[in-house]
């Protein structure tokens, strides 16, 4: 059961809404609290939510996918191919800030004179307002509504309105909107000295990162210019601002490398609203001069300004209802539905936040919402995102897997540097160099291969298209068998070993035969041959450029089938599990019911070695493996499985309740099932119940919950390219709708104590499978399953006509 408890948000201060996420009030430890969940960003700006005012603030924060700094790693001992050179995604100026005065008297927050008060973010719209009422010292209340938009639709375009309005007296007003570079403030030495081991926490780096390259004001544009002292990275950007107010005005800029600010006075008339628009853009190179990128600037702002905020408003909700029509999904849970809506609805926005536009570049562990392991892209993308997004945004799906496509340069380097053939992608990154410094629990993780392998299959399966597999997907393939092949040896037995890595559990390391890592590198070994096998026979032209961009050798394809024949899965026949590694089941266990709680997560409290001799689980391997690879074991090793791992996983890693949801879902542990499926649910949205972090949205669980929803609870698999359905709908639930996207067909799926429902609402007929009976679903007649209550069997199933 879960190891670690969580608190939900009072209802008073976030009433449940099905669309939004609302902050009623205003409390101090609230607001701050909740500054990761109210954060904006397309995929490629993020904005943590943090007040217009700038105070008070837990961590602001402006990230840019892709944009990052790197510094030199320090190994206490040096060893051949540790990682040499960190990387970390950059905080870039923050264009949020509008400062007002009334009666020259800051408004700032924490204080009792902000009623009403409310914050909302809407996850059709794609906004983020704030409404508030500020009486202040002298007695005069004031209005203040602001609104937030990352456009989905204009990638670099971040528009903001700020509206203030004296509701009873006249008073003179100033409103100061700036752009903050907050760069030169180095933290402090205790804060580098005092911060816990934590290696979840983005670097604190001590040297000045952005250098001012350019600093302009004119009229109310400004436009800035940076470049990255190290990674050499350069910045632009720019704002614009457009003043709206019945009354006379005055309004002057200035800016430097620090700090730019447009300011607007007034004698503001009670009743009179004085709004300004800001638009601002960024723009990020790798080589581009920064004059260049301030040009482009330029051009974003004509157009932007141009076409007014309200036009960036119907924009955004079309990209969002495109992304709701394929992604939403409804529960009708008996207790607290719209809560639970909610958040299912907000984790599935926060995954649309992190990769609508992540064009050219991964995703975050965090998204954009904080520098929680420092901007780094990991296998979260592949394993935890692309599901959802391969089923529901296959657009994206293909630029996530071609940006990764864009790694194997440097994938193959990495492999020479670790003395194999081949390509071993990085296990964190952003620039497409190994950054992990801790090889045990990072490099040695070279799972990251058949994780990427795996994803290129399951996208292909899911779209029916064997394109992407010429385009890009046959070199990786074929790079990522021939490390495979290296790596492992065949053993005295004539088994295929593959020895000396990690599983996705980091708290078992550099271990023998780690059963997921055999199982994945044997998919994707046979996988690579069967694509190269398939490419020969159907598409012949991409065949040939294969062969010459990998310098195919004979027999090559062969090695890879011998090694996938006789690659050695660990099994425990005593016990009819399957053994984590060679090694798992003779060490001690770790004795979870004595562990004080305050001990979680182990790795804040123990030494690894501590940690790495016993018989305790970061997060699912296994568990993993039976949903990835489901059809490789029995319904019985499933149970076995599950119910050895479970006892022994601490989810001290949040990827791990999303999975073991589906698990327990799969095996009929409808407790477990729902429980954890709850955890992965709330994960983030409880923080804002005191304990949030910073470090942002915990991306890979929130597409999990995608997950648990639609494999776990909806019973949906794909094996082979079949796709089937075993709905095991909780009973705590009346209904549960979703859809998925297979083959060019959207499929709605409707669940209810009563009937389940498949209806094809696009596309052609198509043969599935449901609770192991073939149906034929067409757009005429949905194949409807009438339920015996209270709850079906695979036997109670009946067909309708
Ligand atoms: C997990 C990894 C994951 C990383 C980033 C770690 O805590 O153990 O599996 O890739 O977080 O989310």
């Amino acid at each position: 059961m879960l190891k670690h408890e969580f608190v939900l948000p009072p209802e008073h201060l976030y009433p449940p809404d099905e669309w939004r996420l609302v902050e009623a009030r205003y409390t101090d430890d609230h607001a701050l609290a909740a500054e990761t969940a109210f954060s904006l960003s397309n995929g490629f700006v993020g904005i943590r939510g943090t007040f217009e005012e700038g105070r008070p603030a837990l961590s602001p924060g402006t990230f840019i996918n892709g944009f990052h700094e790197t510094w030199p790693i320090t190994h206490a001992e040096r060893a051949h191919g540790l990682a040499r050179t960190g990387q970390t995604m950059v905080n870039v100026p923050d264009a949020t800030i509008f400062k007002l005065y009334v009666d020259d008297e800051p408004l700032f927050l924490p204080t009792a004179r902000v009623h009403p008060y409310v914050r909302v973010l809407d996850m059709r719209a794609g906004t983020l307002t704030r409404e508030l009422v500020w009486a202040t010292p002298a007695g005069k209340h004031v209005r203040v509504r602001s609104r937030r938009v990352i456009s989905f639709e204009h990638r670099h375009l971040v528009a903001m309105t700020y509206e203030v309005t004296l509701l009873d007296h006249t008073a003179p007003v100033a409103i100061s909107s700036q752009v903050v570079n907050r760069q030169d403030t180095r933290p402090p030495d205790e804060l580098h000295e005092d911060r816990p081991a934590d290696p979840r926490l983005v670097t604190l780096l001590g040297h000045r990162v952005l250098q001012p390259q350019a600093a302009d004001v004119a009229g109310g544009r400004i436009l800035l210019g940076y470049q990255a002292t190290n990674s050499g990275m350069t910045l632009g950007v720019a704002a614009d601002h457009v003043i709206e107010a019945a009354c006379s005005f005055d309004a002057a800029g200035s800016a430097d490398g620090d700090a730019a600010e447009f300011q607007v006075t007034a004698n503001a008339p009670p009743g009179v609203p004085i709004r300004i628009t800001k638009y601002t853009t960024y723009q990020v190179s790798r080589s581009i001069a920064v004059s260049e990128l301030i040009d482009r600037c330029r051009r974003t702002l004509d157009r932007a300004v141009g076409d007014g905020f309200g036009a960036l408003l119907v924009k955004q909700r079309d990209n969002l209802d495109r992304f709701w029509e394929r992604a939403d999904v409804r529960v009708d849970a008996r207790a607290d539905p719209v809560r639970l809506q909610q958040a299912v609805r907000w984790n599935l926005f926060q995954v649309a936040q992190a990769s609508w536009r992540a064009e050219g570049t991964g995703v975050p562990a965090k998204g954009l919402t904080g520098q929680g392991y420092e901007g780094h892209y990991f296998w979260d993308t592949e394993i935890y995102v692309l599901p959802f997004l391969s089923y529901t945004q296959p657009r994206i799906a293909r630029n996530l897997l071609r940006f990764r496509h864009s790694m194997l340069r440097q994938a193959r380097h990495r492999a020479r540097d670790l003395n194999q053939r081949g390509a071993l992608f990085p296990w964190r990154t952003i620039n497409g160099e190994e950054a992990s410094a801790n090889f045990q629990a990072g490099t040695a993780q070279y799972h990251i291969n058949a994780d990427i392998a795996y994803a290129i299959r399951r996208y292909v399966n899911v779209r029916g298209d064997v394109r992407l597999l010429g385009e890009i997907g046959a070199e990786i393939l074929v790079e990522t068998a021939r490390l495979w092949a290296d790596l492992g040896f065949y053993g005295a037995d004539e088994r295929f070993h593959i020895h000396g890595v990690t599983g996705p559990d980091e708290y078992t390391t550099v271990v023998n035969d780690n059963a997921y890592t055999n199982l994945m590198a044997r998919l994707n070994l046979s996988f690579a041959a069967a694509t190269v096998r398939r490419l020969r026979a159907e598409r012949p032209g991409d065949y040939t450029a294969l062969v010459h961009e990998v310098a195919l050798k004979p027999g090559e394809v062969e090695s890879w089938e011998q090694a996938a024949d006789a690659m050695h899965v660990p099994f425990d026949a005593a016990r009819g599990i399957h053994p984590q590694d060679d090694t798992f089941l003779s060490r001690e266990v770790w004795d979870l019911a004595s562990t004080p709680p305050e001990n979680f997560p182990l790795l804040l409290h123990y030494h690894p070695l501590v940690i790495y001799r016993h018989q305790v689980i970061k997060q699912a391997d296994i568990v993993l493996a039976m949903f990835l690879l489901g059809d490789e074991f029995s319904r019985d090793q499933k149970r076995r499985n599950y119910e050895y791992y479970e006892p022994l996983t601490t989810g001290d890693s949040s990827l791990s309740a999303c999975v073991q949801s589906i698990i327990a879902a799969e095996i009929g542990n409808e407790d477990h099932a729902i429980e954890y499926f709850n955890y992965a649910l709330f994960i983030d949205l409880a923080g804002i119940a005191g304990h949030s972090s910073p470090d942002g949205v915990h991306i890979a669980s929130a597409a999990g919950v995608w997950s648990a929803l639609v494999f776990g609870f909806g019973g949906v698999r794909d094996y082979e390219g079949q796709l089937s359905f075993e709905p095991r709908l909780p009973s705590g639930w009346k209904r549960l709708e979703f859809s998925v996207r297979f083959r060019d067909r959207q499929i709605r799926v409707d669940l209810s104590d009563e009937e389940e429902r498949f209806l094809l609402a696009e596309g052609e007929p198509l043969d599935v499978v449901i609770r192991g009976e073939p149906h034929l679903v067409t757009t005429e007649a949905p194949a409807v399953i009438k339920r015996s209550l209270p709850s079906a069997s695979p036997g109670a199933a009946s067909r309708s006509p």
